[in-house]
Formats: C-alpha cells, sequence, structure tokens
C-alpha cells in the first residue's frame, strides 16, 4: 500500500511533508531534488493521496491523535491514485527526452477547469529538468499566479539543472541517497529476494532503488564486469582509444554517474583490500580486486578516485559528457599506469 509509511530511509523529506500536511501549510509548488531511485515520485503520489484520502486525510492532524499524512490505502481517492488513474492527478514526464510547451499548454487547460473529484488536484512533473525553455516559461506563469486547489509537484536530479525563476517558487524538499541497510530492506520487501543477495546489491547501488534494482537483476553485473575490462585496459590505452572509449559512454546516453560510482568503489575496494576486506562493497570479487590491488600504489588510487568525483560533479552541474570523460580517461591512465620496475615505489 503506498502512502508515507511505505517510504522507507527518507526520514527527513517524510517528516517535512508530513508537517506540512498536518498544518495545512503544504505550498502550492514543490520540488522534489534527488539522484534516481530514491523515492521521489513515491513521495509525490503519497502527498496526492494525503490531499484527497477520503477517509483519513480529512481529519488528520486535527486532534494531533492521527498521524499527519496518513492515507487509508482503500478508499475509491487512494485506490485511484495508486492506480494512476484519478482524473485529477497528472503525470508528466519527458517525451523524447524533453517537456515541450505543448504539455505546459495543455496542462494550464486541464487546471483552468474545476477538479472532476479531488479536494486538491495534484500535478506531478517528472525530470522538471528536461523542459525546455518555452516550457518552463510557461509553468513559471502557472507558479506565479497559481490554480486554486492545486499542488505542483516538480523532481528533478538538483535544483541547479532547473530554470531559477522555478525553483525559487518551489519549496525544495531534497530527497538523499538511501543508507545501504534501509537499500536492502526495500528490495527484501519489494522483490522478495533473500536478504544476503538484497544486501549485495545494495552495496552497489550508490543509495538507489533503481540501480539496486538493475544490480539484481544481472543486468548490472554485467555492466559491472564490462566497465572492469575497461579499468584494467585503461594503462595500456593508446590516446585514440581512451578517446573512443570517452566517445562510446557518452554517446550510450546510460547511467553515467552510475558507471562512474562503480569504478570508484572498484577503486576503493583495490586501495583497502591489503588492509580491511571485510569492508569491501564489491566482497563477491574480493580475490579479483586483492589481485589487481598489488599493481596499484595507494596515492595512484587516491588520485584516480579524486579525479572520478571531480567528473561526477563536473556532469552533475551539466558539463559536456564527452569531453568530461576524455579528461577523465586520459588522467586515470596517467594515475593507473604501473611505475617502471627499476623505479622502486
Ligand atoms: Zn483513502
Amino acid at each position: 500500500m503506498p502512502g508515507f509509511d511505505t517510504i522507507i530511509g527518507q526520514t527527513r523529506p517524510v517528516r517535512t511533508l508530513t508537517r506540512l500536511l498536518a498544518r495545512g501549510t503544504l505550498p502550492h509548488a514543490l520540488l522534489f531534488t534527488g539522484i534516481e531511485g530514491v523515492g521521489k515520485k513515491t513521495a509525490a503520489t503519497a502527498v496526492a493521496m494525503a490531499c484527497n484520502c477520503l477517509r483519513r486525510g480529512a481529519e488528520a492532524g486535527r486532534d494531533g491523535s492521527e498521524p499527519s499524512g496518513a492515507v487509508c490505502g482503500e478508499c475509491a481517492a487512494c485506490r485511484k491514485i495508486a492506480a494512476g488513474t484519478h482524473p485529477d492527478v497528472r503525470h508528466l514526464a519527458p517525451d523524447g527526452g524533453m517537456i515541450k510547451i505543448d504539455r505546459i499548454r495543455e496542462l494550464c487547460g486541464f487546471l483552468g477547469m474545476k477538479p472532476y473529484e479531488a479536494r486538491t488536484r495534484v500535478v506531478i512533473i517528472a525530470e522538471a529538468q528536461s523542459m525546455n525553455p518555452a516550457a518552463a516559461n510557461a509553468l513559471l506563469k502557472m507558479l506565479e499566479e497559481p490554480p486554486p486547489q492545486t499542488v505542483l509537484i516538480l523532481t528533478a536530479g538538483q535544483a541547479a539543472d532547473v530554470l531559477p525563476t522555478v525553483v525559487s517558487r518551489c519549496r525544495q524538499i531534497h530527497f538523499g541517497p538511501i543508507a545501504r541497510q534501509d537499500l536492502a530492506a526495500i528490495l527484501v520487501r519489494d522483490l522478495a529476494i533473500d536478504p544476503q543477495q538484497a544486501a549485495h546489491a545494495a552495496a552497489l547501488a550508490g543509495g538507489s532503488v533503481t540501480r539496486a534494482v538493475a544490480m539484481h537483476s544481472g543486468q548490472g553485473l554485467r555492466r559491472r564486469a564490462w566497465l572492469k575490462a575497461q579499468l584494467a585496459e585503461l594503462p595500456r590505452q593508446t590516446p585514440l582509444g581512451l578517446l573512443a572509449l570517452a566517445e562510446k559512454l557518452a554517446r550510450e546516453r546510460g547511467d553515467v554517474e552510475g558507471d562512474l560510482e562503480i569504478v570508484a568503489t572498484w577503486l576503493r575496494d583495490a586501495a583497502i583490500a591489503r588492509h580491511c576486506p571485510e569492508s569491501m562493497i564489491h566482497a563477491d570479487e574480493r580475490g579479483a580486486i586483492q589481485a589487481a590491488a598489488v599493481g596499484f600504489e595507494d596515492h595512484a588510487v587516491a588520485e584516480a578516485i579524486d579525479a572520478l568525483q571531480a567528473a561526477v560533479r563536473k556532469l552533475r552541474a551539466n558539463a559536456n559528457p564527452r569531453l568530461t570523460l576524455e579528461a577523465l580517461f586520459i588522467r586515470l591512465a596517467g594515475s593507473l599506469r604501473p611505475s617502471p620496475p627499476d623505479a622502486d615505489g
């Protein structure tokens, strides 16, 4: 059953939202930020339910006895919202990588009419950073003159990706990466997998349910094997080979940040393999990492991890992926190149 009760590992944002709901001070526009797979959409759905549940929503928080934000999960409103069929709860998501102005205009038309049955209409705009400037400006007009009985919830990786004038009119609520144990608990609950497998997938997922599910499905493990092979080849690559690898990763438009995180945790494991193998993240690959670690110098690994983190920061700030990855791979190849046998290190 959806609702705030089912959100694991996001205590702070959930507390903020339930308080706003209980006090009746929910702003008309919210911006949920955080990486993919940390519960932003689930929380948006929970807000829609809390605003419209026919049994619990109305009295929630009034006498202090009812947990605020509580929903029954069973009434007609709750069921329709959970199924995505409530006529007053709209979902907008990028189409072909972009949210265009037509969609926002159509939304304005919808909000110009009275609600069909809801107390509060909820519009969820996923990946708000993919609104083109025309769409963002059309939305801005709506935020300046908010339609009655309406809550707009935007989601984005980070506020910096969204037009500042839009951000300034929203109450921002951040969803951090989910702690490893919480993530494992979610996998056990939602995928019914055994706790050990869940713990393993959670350790490789960087706090994201989406990535943890990919890891568990094997897709992530295949990706990791491929990345590991590329990493092993990196010091021997020609400059042209490094540029080609950067182009390949940038062109695939996959989860580049997730890829870099896998490489970073792999190198971190190599750095600690000798001293505290029990803390390794890629515990299933312990032997291979310990073998690889012999060829790495500690300071070189530290340098490589710094370079990876710097690249992730640049990508988050919308730097050109291909150029960022080119510079990164050239640095990594330099750091991880084994020193000549006579230069004792
Ligand atoms: Zn209900």
